[in-house]
């Protein structure tokens, strides 16, 4: 059987193996669909700008833009109508700034698309979901990923392994010539990127953190839960498939009746 992971897979299964188990292995339905507001933000602005880098350059105006932030967007998981009121004023304050001076001009190779990388063998599938691939105007070619999250002031460097993973996923579509040097995280917030220069040995040290990925998935036998604080809010299984405060308690301190 051929075993399939991309990132998002591996964060479940570093976050539980059981989850992951169930999710991806058992294919178990879960009794709830985990939403939450910053999904949907998060969602709504990848949408609002792969739309906006499919029209023709002459009909990206500001008020295109603005316009489009109404028509894609995802309600789910908000409090109130004052909430999403207050969000989607946010989501205007982040795209104004990149509407007046993108970071990421260039000739568009790819739009929001998934790509995958087969193993030698067969048994393995690694995909990712790239947000944009660029020509720049200086010739050369760049992977951006938007980011709608705070800007990594502490650790600049948190989404590079991400990054590089998603250069290993173009690397078979470069053609003659084409010069794959940059992959960056564009955060909107303050409208700034973080590049991280694709080489060689970074490309090396990518193959090799997802042939990590995969031996340990392939290893993994127990799948354990990994109850946390988290369950309850990022854990469509929470519930009723897995009762995480049963699992987590001591042995010695449960009560058989
Ligand atoms: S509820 Fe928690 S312990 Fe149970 S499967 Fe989900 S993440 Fe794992």
């Amino acid at each position: 059987m051929t075993l399939k992971l991309s990132l998002s897979r591996w964060s479940v299964f570093r976050q539980c193996p059981y989850r992951y188990k169930l999710k991806y292995v058992d294919w178990v339905t879960p009794s709830r669909e985990i939403s939450n507001k910053h999904l949907s933000f998060g969602a709504t602005l990848h949408t609002v700008l792969a739309e906006y880098h499919r029209m023709e350059p002459s009909q990206r105006t500001l008020r295109r833009l603005l316009e489009l932030v109404e028509q894609k967007w995802q309600s789910r998981g908000y409090a109130s109508e004052q909430e999403q009121a207050e969000y989607k004023d946010r989501a205007q304050k982040l795209l104004q700034p990149y509407h007046f001076d993108p970071q990421d001009r260039g000739e568009t190779l790819l739009i929001e698309e998934t790509m995958v990388l087969r193993s030698s063998t067969g048994r393995g599938e690694f995909s990712g979901r790239v947000d944009r691939v660029v020509r720049t105007p200086e010739g050369v070619i760049e992977i951006i990923d938007y980011k709608t999250g705070r800007y990594p002031e502490a650790d600049p460097e948190v989404d590079r392994p991400q990054l590089l993973t998603y250069a290993l996923l173009y690397r078979p579509r470069l053609k003659p010539g084409d010069l794959l040097r940059t992959a960056s995280a564009y955060y909107l917030e303050g409208n700034r990127k973080i590049s991280f220069p694709i080489t060689e040995n970074a490309l090396k040290e990518a193959g090799a953190h997802v042939a990590e990925m995969f031996r340990a998935a392939d290893a993994e036998r127990e799948f354990a839960p990994r109850p946390s604080s988290r369950c309850r809010y990022d854990c469509e299984y929470y519930g009723e498939v897995c009762l995480p405060d049963e699992v987590a308690a001591p042995v010695e301190e449960r009560i058989d009746f």
